[in-house]
């Protein structure tokens, strides 16, 4: 290690104790030592200032240089605004954007967007064992209406689930249209793209009616929830040597023993219980320690000097892909390119949500 290097390290530590200091002073004392990372993360409102990079998985990570979709598109809004969740890779946000724009030409209006990221990624206070790297996305079911719509209707407009209410695992005829599976089926389509998450229902429906080349079906897999969003999840960026790949999807369309699994009792059945064994202890939340070494520097780089500058170029965004966030520091790059000991990382998985 350099001289610049240690010294860059040591201010960077001193930054890093300021920053906990801060934290802690809006988490009613949680230090960085003892505070869940999902508070450092959850309570950030500006991505760092730095190259865009992923580091570590998409269940357990971080992201630099992280740039938001503006809020409104030609062919898209974004909904929750107050979750503060729009932001990802540029290159996820690119991919939104393109598959907005030809989401029409599958007679899908445009498209609602839901959660991406953090501004530095990283775990959720609340929602989501994902979403931690920039290149997972979520896309309403329910297609843009033909109006911009208010604050308050992105904070209030209802989810729409596509299953039939008492029945179970099966798609509602009445809501489910062939707009949808188009429009999933565009989405897997990229090349980009290695995994989409749906309910199973939807992707039995799918398996049972899709007559268009079936040979990115194999991506759309079945999973808890996901009745009324689909999720879209990239692959690690070329060249990005901190993000963890996840293996890619087996040959075929996943229409298979391993769709049918989810029609049978065992996915849904609670867990049995043993009356004489003492409760067990709630799961340690994951710490910063627990993370990539590369996200204690993500959590605590400097900012870009306000949202519109980390704001992705819209209908400019195919020069704006090149571009880094206005005003880069060329400091912060040249450090994080740097942290050279990213330990590996074990997928987690999706925890099963109650209700189902
Ligand atoms: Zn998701």
């Amino acid at each position: 290690m350099t001289m610049m290097m240690a010294k860059g390290f040591r201010a960077l530590a001193k930054g890093l104790a300021l920053t906990a200091g801060l934290i802690a002073a809006t988490t009613g004392g949680a230090s960085a030592e003892g505070a869940a990372a999902k508070q450092l993360f959850g309570g950030i409102k500006l991505p760092s200032r730095a190259a865009p990079t992923p580091y570590g998985f998409y269940s357990k990570g971080c992201i630099a240089g992280a740039v938001a979709i503006p809020v409104d598109g030609p062919t898209w809004q974004a909904m929750r605004l107050s979750r503060n969740r729009r932001w990802g890779h540029p290159q996820m946000i690119s991919l939104l954007e393109r598959l907005s724009r030809d989401a029409p030409g599958v007679g899908w209006p445009g498209i609602l967007i839901g959660d991406v990221s953090q501004p530095r990624g990283g775990p959720m206070l609340t929602g989501h064992a994902s979403h931690q790297i920039g290149l997972d996305a979520d896309i309403w079911l329910t297609p843009m209406p033909d109006r911009r719509l208010s604050a308050k209707e992105r904070e209030d407009m209802p989810f729409t689930s596509m299953l039939k209410e008492n029945k179970f695992l099966t798609v509602d005829t009445k809501r489910w249209t062939p707009a949808h599976a188009k429009l999933i089926m565009l989405a897997a389509s990229y090349p980009e793209v290695e995994r989409i998450f749906v309910n199973p229902a939807i992707k039995k429906k799918l398996c049972d009616t899709w007559t268009g080349d079936r040979s990115a079906l194999g991506k759309v897999r079945p999973i808890y929830g996901h009745d009324a969003h689909f999720h879209i999840r990239m692959g690690c960026p070329d060249g990005a040597a901190g993000c963890k790949s996840q293996a890619a999807v087996g040959a075929g369309d996943g229409c298979d023993k391993s769709l049918a699994w989810w029609f049978t009792d065992e996915p849904w059945a609670k867990p049995k219980k043993d009356p004489n064994a003492k409760p067990p202890k709630p799961p340690r939340p994951m710490q910063l320690s627990d993370m990539p070494k590369a996200c204690a520097v993500v959590l605590q780089a400097p900012s870009p000097d306000s949202e519109m500058a980390a704001t992705f170029g819209g209908a400019t965004a195919v020069s704006a892909l090149a571009a880094t966030p206005a005003n880069p520091n060329d400091a912060v790059p040249a450090i994080t390119a740097q942290m050279p000991e990213l330990p590996d990382v074990v997928p987690i998985p999706l925890p099963r949500p109650a209700g189902y």
